[in-house]
């Protein structure tokens, strides 16, 4: 979820590295979150830009381009927002850019089902940047509920173009371009509709405008600029000052100007404190004056029941069992299916390995270089590859087809209230849910948090549950020593559900490990947030897949196997380089050894543990190979082979049991390390997200051997 290259890695911030193009124009494209921007602007720039259905899912600027009659425009979609009043760092990048960006034109998105939630919005951006196209997407879904709105009497009202589109069917988007074209050429100088205001502040609103003529004010609105002085909004003024590179307010005759018309407002009554909100309630009241006129049942939504599914999907009885059940289901569907093409995969990638290794004998490859491409390096590439693979590719599919249909932002609805009891933010649910997927992705997910202690929460606390990586191995050592081999239906619906309880405990040590933070280090109440329910919507199967494939999937593995490459060598080089009678990594194993014991591990699987920290998919292999002190990862032929093997050295179901919670609650894997860092730009909090889980780890492994021996287990 969340996991796209916009939001993850290159660009990955919003005023960054993102790519700039040679056009002609610029569009900012604007809108409240879930009207379909992410799918407008996919359609208009051919972009893979990954759509969900929460609110501030694209805490991001993505660009693209798209071409006219007229020429190449860049557009930058913005964060989906409810308002331009910044009080988020969504709405403030939204804000900055529409204000200050030097965009040609605005595009903004609204739902045509419900335009009376996205007008007020609409007319903040105009005050602010009249050049602009009102977008009134979802039409369809207008159409079938019987509520078109008149786009012509709205493009009266609002005096800018208005258009109609379904943003999943291409060609509707022509009449967009069109306008986008006229307005930026000239051809329809849009004239937007002022916000009326009491008559004194419009009085001072028109002294201020003229106070202000002597000044050049590059691209910004005279009208906007006087309102937001009248305001005294420091931050904004600020920003104004930067954009601007000089300040207004130094300007003695203004600065006295503003003191003037501010003292006269309170001598009229007005609060000043409470300006800005007498401000925003103007375009509130005239937003819902233009909706009365311009589309057939405004007001009928507002008292809608609860629809029979939210019922179901969030009622107080219901809400848990049936997101426990979809869970195992995505499990079960994600283990059983994997299996087949994991074991082909591992098939092909020995038999091209053996094709490679002969080819380098042949040309005559030094025997080292040979043995550390072929064992170390490849070697580890191949398993992270055939064993990841599979289950990402159905996990991925299945999980966005689960965002995509709207039932996540149910999730987060679900884990509000004890995500709320921990002193946390609602929304960390969502940041959990990217973190089945990849930790690291989850990280990046937490800059939807406005709150920065609620997001260090978050991205402390994100690798409390197991990622796509750990999900094999779980699996690997529960049919061990938990299910048994006879293979079939049983056998991996039992296995899924192990791996249910797994997660659920993950979940629950993720709540208790939130709790303790929020009353110790990061002490504080939690925020409020408007966590708004999308309609269901029939996911877009076969976009769903090509996203999940090159959105997720890949980008997760490309990741993977840059890390596994250098890794394999270390690897390599610890098993092969030999002090005495024994290589180095017998050595450090015997060194952990005692400490080890300590939590019913031994010396080998610590130290896989650290190797393994690139990714935790080679743990295993890493294990095999310190048992058996070959040189090379070790696959053995079978799972029976592989127990038979930890049996003999000493292992237990006592000994299982603690990998599993210590393959559940250790340090995340080094990307999610990496991006921990870049997210916080503190050594100091990547280091306790680091020793948090594996305290946990120790701590529950240390009880559990504790009791195992006291009853003498
Ligand atoms: P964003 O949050 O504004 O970026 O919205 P998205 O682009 O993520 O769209 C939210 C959902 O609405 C997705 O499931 C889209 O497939 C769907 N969607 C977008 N535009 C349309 C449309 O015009 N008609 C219909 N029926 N669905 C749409």
């Amino acid at each position: 979820m969340g996991l796209t290259t916009s939001s993850t890695g290159r660009g990955a911030s919003a005023d960054s590295t993102a790519r700039r193009y040679e056009a002609a124009f610029s569009v900012a494209l604007a809108g409240n979150p879930n009207v379909g921007k992410s799918t407008l602007f996919n359609a208009l720039t051919g972009m893979n830009q990954h759509t969900g259905n929460w609110s501030g899912k694209t805490v991001s600027c993505a660009e693209g381009k798209f071409q006219t009659p007229i020429g190449t425009y860049r557009m930058i979609d913005l964060p989906g927002t409810y308002s331009l009043l910044a009080h988020s760092a969504e709405e403030e990048i939204a804000r900055n850019f529409i204000c200050f960006g030097d965009a040609d034109i605005a595009v903004i998105v609204c739902d045509a089902s419900a335009p009376e939630r996205n007008l007020n919005f609409v007319l903040q951006v105009l005050e602010a940047m009249p050049r602009a196209v009102v977008c009134l997407n979802l039409l369809d879904e207008a159409a079938r509920n019987g509520r078109a709105p008149d786009l012509t009497l709205l493009q009266k009202q609002l005096g800018v173009p208005v258009v109609g589109t379904v943003a999943r069917k291409k060609k509707t988007l022509t009449a967009l371009t069109e306008a986008i074209d006229r307005v930026v050429s000239g051809k329809e100088p849009p004239c937007p509709e002022k916000i009326h205001y009491p008559d004194a502040v419009e009085r001072a609103v028109e002294l201020l405008s003229q106070a202000l003529a002597k000044f050049e004010l590059k691209r910004l609105n005279r009208r906007w600029v006087s309102l937001k002085l009248l305001e005294s909004d420091l931050a904004l003024s600020a920003e104004i000052t930067r954009y601007l590179g000089y300040s207004l307010l130094s300007d003695p005759d203004l600065g006295a100007a503003v003191e003037k018309v501010r003292q006269q407002l309170a001598i009229e009554g007005f609060d000043l404190t409470h300006l800005h909100d007498i401000i925003a309630a103007c375009a509130m009241r005239q937003a819902e004056e233009i909706c009365r006129e311009a589309i057939p049942n405004a007001n009928a939504r507002k008292d809608t029941p609860r629809k029979p599914l939210d019922r179901l999907l969030t009622g107080r009885v219901t809400a848990f069992p049936i997101m426990l059940l979809l869970l195992l289901g995505i499990f079960w569907l994600t283990i059983y299916g994997a299996n087949y093409p994991s074991a082909a995969l591992s098939a092909l990638f020995s038999k091209l390995t053996g094709m490679l290794s002969e080819w380098l004998i042949a040309i005559g490859t030094p025997p080292l270089l040979h043995e550390l491409l072929i064992d170390g390096i490849l070697g580890v590439l191949c398993r992270v590859v055939s064993v990841m693979l599979p289950p990402m590719a159905i996990f991925f599919p299945l999980f966005t087809l689960l965002e995509d249909a709207g039932y996540l932002p149910r999730v987060a609805y679900n884990l509000d209230r004890p995500f709320q009891r921990c002193n946390a933010c609602g929304k960390q649910a969502l940041t959990m849910c990217m973190g089945f997927g990849c930790n690291a992705a989850g990280v990046v997910g937490c800059r939807i948090i406005d709150s920065p202690r609620e997001r260090l929460l978050a991205i402390l606390t994100n690798s409390f549950v197991p990622c796509n990586g750990r999900f094999p191995a779980l699996i690997a050592i529960l049919t061990m020593f938990f299910i048994g081999f006879s293979g079939g239906l049983l056998p991996s619906l039992l296995s899924a559900l192990l791996l249910t309880a797994l997660i659920v405990l993950g979940v629950l040590m993720t709540l208790t490990a939130t709790r303790l933070l929020s009353v110790t280090l990061l002490r504080g109440l939690p925020s409020s947030f408007v966590l708004e329910l999308p309609p269901y919507r029939k996911p877009q199967v076969g976009r769903v897949l090509v996203r999940s494939v090159f959105d997720r999937t890949l980008f997760v593995l490309g990741r993977s196997v840059a890390v596994a490459a250098p890794a394999g060598l270390v690897i390599w080089i610890l098993a092969n380089v030999t002090v005495g009678e024994l290589s180095l990594l017998s050595h450090l194993s015997a060194i952990l050894d005692p400490f080890a014991s300590f939590f019913g591990l031994d010396g080998v699987i610590l130290l896989a543990f650290v190797l393994g920290s690139p990714a935790n998919e080679i743990v295993i292999p890493i294990m095999i190979m310190g048992y058996l002190e070959t040189g090379q990862l070790t696959e053995l032929n079978s799972l029976s082979a592989t127990k038979e093997l930890f049996l003999a050295n000493g292992w237990t179901p006592v000994t299982a049991i603690c990998v599993l919670i210590f393959f559940l609650f250790h340090w995340p894997c080094s990307t999610t390390l990496i991006t921990v860092y870049k997210e916080t730009k503190s050594r100091k909090w990547t280091l306790l997200a680091a020793l948090l889980p594996t305290l946990f780890g120790l701590l529950l492994c240390g009880l559990i051997n504790l009791v195992a021996t006291t009853i003498g287990f």
